[in-house]
């Protein structure tokens, strides 16, 4: 029988962190529930106390000394109409409105995408993409780090996707704290700059077979001098890939061509291990990459091409 639970309402993270505490393991931060009514209905998860943190103030987007800051408990919803003006990050909308349904994107937070852990997680490629900081109440990570430190404990063993989730659950606590609340996302905004995230799915609603993200900054001559691609789904956890980037470092965004793209995208197979599940093959979500990288790549690409005419 599924467990009853008490619902706290906090006033501010200050209180709900003390609420966690006292409360101890039965007690965890609700934020749209999305997750976490799924685990606790399928008996997954065993509830004695909800922490409600809608209501404490992290329910924001704000610009500050030039990066965008945005608050734990910002609906997908919000992401996506509050991003959509702004050049830099408008693969955030793009993503935001990809996912779920509409009805789930009205409650569902970013903060509990990212917390929850999962290798699929949408938003974790595209932040990843963009540098982004993950500021909790004990202190301020680079969100790749995060992931990293994740990895590191991961089970290389585990090959399905259940396992993979169960690990990298168990891990996230030591990561992020036993009673750690993720309090901020800060995104430094840069000029010169094209994102875009793609995905690969089964259904309209479900999970990414594989994600990638890519973020390209081009110095005031048109050279690339900074690429930044992230993938989701092909891998125990989220991951940044280094190589393909590099290689397209340095060459002026006006000569990079169809053929040059597909070279750097063909590099991100070494970085990545993705698994066969109920949803593709592993052959497939490999071969998913590729493209979807490409694609990513193309639409950034064209877009400072564009500008730089
Ligand atoms: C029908 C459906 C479709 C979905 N489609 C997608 C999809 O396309 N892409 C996708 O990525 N996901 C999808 N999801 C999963 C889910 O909706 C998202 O991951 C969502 O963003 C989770 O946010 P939440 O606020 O509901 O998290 P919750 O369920 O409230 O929390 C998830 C976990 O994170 C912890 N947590 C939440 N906020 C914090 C915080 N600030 N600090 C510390 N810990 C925190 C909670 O304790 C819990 O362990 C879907 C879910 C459903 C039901």
């Amino acid at each position: 029988m599924k467990s009853k639970f008490q619902f706290h309402r906090p006033a501010d993270y200050r209180e709900a962190c003390e609420l966690k505490q006292r409360l101890g393991k039965g007690a965890v931060y609700w934020s749209g529930g999305t997750d976490l009514m799924g685990e606790w209905q399928s008996g997954e998860k065993d509830i004695e106390h909800c922490i409600d943190i809608t209501r404490i103030g992290l329910n924001y987007l704000k610009m500050k000394d030039s990066s965008v800051h945005i608050g734990a408990t910002l609906t997908l919803d919000e992401l996506a109409s509050a991003t959509a003006e702004y050049r830099e990050i408008k693969l955030l909308s793009e993503t935001a409105k990809k996912m779920a349904t509409p009805q789930v994107r009205t409650i569902a937070t970013v903060g509990g995408n990212i917390c929850n852990g999962l290798p699929s997680a949408d938003l974790a490629a595209p932040f990843m993409a963009l540098n982004t900081d993950i500021v909790t109440t004990s202190g301020t990570h680079k969100i790749e780090d995060f992931y990293n430190d994740v990895r590191n404990n991961v089970n290389d063993a585990s090959n399905n996707v259940n396992d993979v989730r169960n690990d990298v659950n168990d891990v996230k606590n030591d990561v992020l704290g036993e009673d750690d609340l993720a309090l901020e996302f800060v995104i430094p905004l840069s000029e010169r700059c094209a994102c875009s995230y793609k995905k690969s799915v089964r259904s309209t609603v479900g999970v990414a077979l594989a994600g990638a993200a890519v973020f390209i900054q081009v110095d005031d001559k048109g050279i690339v001098s900074d690429v930044r691609i992230a993938l989701s789904s092909v891998a125990p956890v989220p991951v940044i890939v280094r190589q393909a980037g590099q290689f397209l470092t340095g060459i002026r965004i006006s000569e990079i061509n169809d053929s040059i793209l597909q070279e750097s995208a063909e590099m991100v197979v070494s970085d990545i291990r993705p698994i066969t599940d109920l949803r593709g093959s592993k052959e497939f979500r490999r071969y998913a990459t590729v493209m979807l990288t490409k694609s990513a790549l193309s639409e950034a690409v064209f877009d400072l091409q564009k500008r730089d005419k």
